[in-house]
C-alpha cells in the first residue's frame, strides 16, 4: 500500500500544467515582443544573422536556415554576393538543389563557386568566425579570398585503392573543396605548400581546419589521406568527422 500522504492530489497536477503553460506562454511573449531585451543572438525565433556572436542557440539557427530555402538565401544575402539559380537536375544522383552561384562571402571574395545554398552559408559562418579571427591572430592579416577547388562533380567518392561504387557528397553539392587562402598583404596560404612545419601559416591551416569542423557536418584534410593533401572536404552532412 502506498502512503496515501506522498500521493499528489488532482490540483496539484492541474497547478503544474497550469503553471507550464503560461511559463511557455510568457516565455514565447517575451521571445517575440518587438522590444525584447533578450538579444538576437540568443533568440531562438529570430533567424540566423552571420555576424551576430556565437551562442548556444546558433547551431539550431544554422540548421533551420538550411532546412528552409528561402531563409538560407535570405540570411546568406545578408553577408554574400551571389546569384540564386533554380534547381540543377543531372540525373536521379547529381543535382544541386537550393543553387547558388556565390562570388564572396563576408570581407573574401571567392572565384564563381556553383554549389546549394546550404554550403554557401556554412563558408559564410566559417569565414567570420574562424578563417578571419584565426588570420588577423596568427597571420596578422585579414582574408582576401577563399581559394576553391570546386563544389559540385558528378563523381562516385575516391579513396586512395580507386573509386568506390557509391556517389560522392559532391555529386549532390554538399561538399565543397578548399586548397587555401590568398591575404589582404598578397600572401598566399595554400594546404599543398604550408600545412607541414611549425610557422604562422600552419598554424593558421591547424586552426582553419579546427574551425571548419564547427561550422560543417564533416571536414577531412591531408591528415585523413593522401587525396586531401592539398584541400580541405568540407561537407554539408555527417557526423562529425574531423580529420
Ligand atoms: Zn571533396
Amino acid at each position: 500500500m502506498s502512503d496515501p500522504r506522498k500521493r499528489r492530489p488532482f490540483v496539484f497536477w492541474a497547478a503544474f500544467l497550469l503553471f507550464g503553460v503560461l511559463f511557455y506562454w510568457g516565455a514565447k511573449q517575451a521571445l517575440i515582443h518587438p522590444e525584447t531585451p533578450i538579444p538576437t543572438a540568443w533568440n531562438p525565433l529570430v533567424p540566423l544573422s552571420v555576424q551576430d556572436p556565437v551562442t548556444p542557440v546558433t547551431q539550431w539557427k544554422l540548421t533551420q536556415a538550411i532546412a528552409d530555402p528561402a531563409l538560407c538565401r535570405e540570411v546568406l544575402s545578408n553577408t554574400a554576393v551571389f546569384e540564386a539559380r533554380s534547381d540543377r537536375i543531372d540525373t536521379e544522383q547529381c543535382h544541386i538543389r537550393n543553387r547558388v552561384l556565390l562570388s564572396s562571402v563576408g570581407n573574401a571574395d571567392i572565384s564563381m563557386l556553383e554549389t546549394r545554398c546550404a554550403i554557401a552559408l556554412r563558408l559564410a559562418m566559417w569565414e567570420h568566425h574562424g578563417l578571419q579571427p584565426a588570420a588577423r591572430a596568427l597571420l596578422g592579416a585579414e582574408i582576401s579570398r577563399i581559394v576553391h577547388i570546386g563544389s559540385y562533380n558528378c563523381r562516385p567518392i575516391r579513396t586512395t585503392s580507386g573509386s568506390t561504387g557509391r556517389m560522392s557528397t559532391h555529386a549532390t553539392a554538399d561538399a565543397v573543396d578548399i586548397a587555401g587562402v590568398i591575404l589582404s598583404d598578397g600572401r598566399r596560404i595554400s594546404l599543398l605548400s604550408d600545412w607541414e612545419g611549425e610557422d604562422a601559416s600552419a598554424a593558421f591551416l591547424r586552426e582553419a581546419q579546427a574551425t571548419s569542423c564547427i561550422w560543417f557536418k564533416t571536414s577531412l584534410g591531408p591528415e585523413f589521406n593522401r587525396l586531401h593533401a592539398d584541400h580541405f572536404h568540407l561537407q554539408n552532412t555527417g557526423w562529425g568527422t574531423c580529420r
